[in-house]
């Protein structure tokens, strides 16, 4: 089987790498070619074109930023969809929301492609290590066929429901993981303020059940002021954005949630949209100087 592979990114390029270590063959397209290149050297064929890539392939995993970037590759000009073979599948790792995938997945089917959304949750590390989680909507007998590649690519995967499902539980992950750093970026910004060394903080904070576990693998982040890129902060933003367009659109509301991604979009027009998005606290220590 050929796997087509298109977005090779702070993920793409890892979870490529795993499905190559695992011995499947690989097809690879990004944007800005040079980040394919360890791909190549590693055995996996070049395509210029996402077009032409969907005709040389079985199967198509994408792995881009935004559901606009989805969308053009799909369906713009040389897009993939109406090239790739029928009876073909398409798994879509990027985070979108739901009613974004509903409407790929009908169009996949339009073009008799088998679709399934599979979301990741774990970052930059566990793409590396083959650690991901998959968050998966789709059909039973499509999720079965794609066991092989998670299995390659993450330590577990969960079948949530039809095309969407997937989708919405990454909305609902992403929702609690940008509040949770933002509180954790508060708190410290208040704590330091009041006089309190922040390795005193970290120290008792990290060890707290007030505090959601994962902030710990983000100390040196906090601690050393480096924020090195694992999950950029734009992309935040954008999922925060999806998640309440999806309450918008199923009619509920996130009240705190419509705050703290205006936080995220104000930290992003201040240039710290390609950090990692624990540069939030650099953000309001920043916003938190006082004036000379
Ligand atoms: P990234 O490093 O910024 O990669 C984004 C990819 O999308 C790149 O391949 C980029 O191409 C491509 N792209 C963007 N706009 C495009 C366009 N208009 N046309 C063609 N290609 C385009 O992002 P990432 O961190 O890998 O994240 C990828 C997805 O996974 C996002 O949806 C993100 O929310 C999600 N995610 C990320 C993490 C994380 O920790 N990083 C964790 C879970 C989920 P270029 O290389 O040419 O720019």
């Amino acid at each position: 089987m050929k796997i087509g592979f298109i977005g090779l990114g702070i993920m793409g390029s890892r979870m490529a790498m795993n499905l190559i270590k695992n011995g499947f063959s690989l097809i690879v397209y990004n944007r800005s070619k040079e980040k394919a290149q360890p791909l190549l050297s590693a055995g996996a064929e070049w395509s210029d074109l996402p077009s032409k890539l969907a005709g040389r392939v079985d199967m198509l995993i994408t792995m881009l930023s935004t559901p606009e970037a989805v969308e053009e590759l799909a369906t713009g000009e040389n897009g993939f969809l109406n090239k790739l073979p029928g009876g073909s599948l398409w798994m879509d790792c990027t985070t979108v929301n739901p009613s974004f995938t509903q409407k790929m997945a009908k169009l996949a089917d339009q073009n008799h492609i088998r679709f399934v959304d599979a979301p990741v949750a774990g970052s930059k590390k566990p793409a590396e290590t083959g650690q991901l989680l998959f968050l998966v909507g789709g059909k039973r007998e499509d999720v079965v066929f794609c066991e092989p590649l998670f299995k390659a690519m993450g330590k577990k995967f969960i079948h949530v429901g039809e095309s969407g499902m997937g989708s919405a539980l990454k909305m609902v992950f992403n929702l609690l993981l940008g509040e949770a750093m933002i509180a954790f970026a508060e708190a410290l910004n208040l704590g330091e303020n009041l006089g309190l060394k922040r390795s005193v903080l970290l120290d008792v904070l990290l060890e707290s059940p007030v505090t959601a576990p994962y902030l710990s693998a983000k100390r040196m982040h906090f601690e050393q002021e480096n924020f090195e890129t694992e999950f950029p902060l734009r992309w935040m933003q954008k999922d925060l954005q999806l998640a309440s367009q999806s309450a918008y659109q199923n009619d509920i509301a996130l009240p705190a949630l419509n705050v703290i991604k205006e936080v995220y979009a104000l930290a992003k027009r201040q240039g710290f949209g390609t950090d990692d998005f624990s540069a939030i606290y650099a953000f309001l220590k920043k916003n938190n100087e006082k004036p000379e």
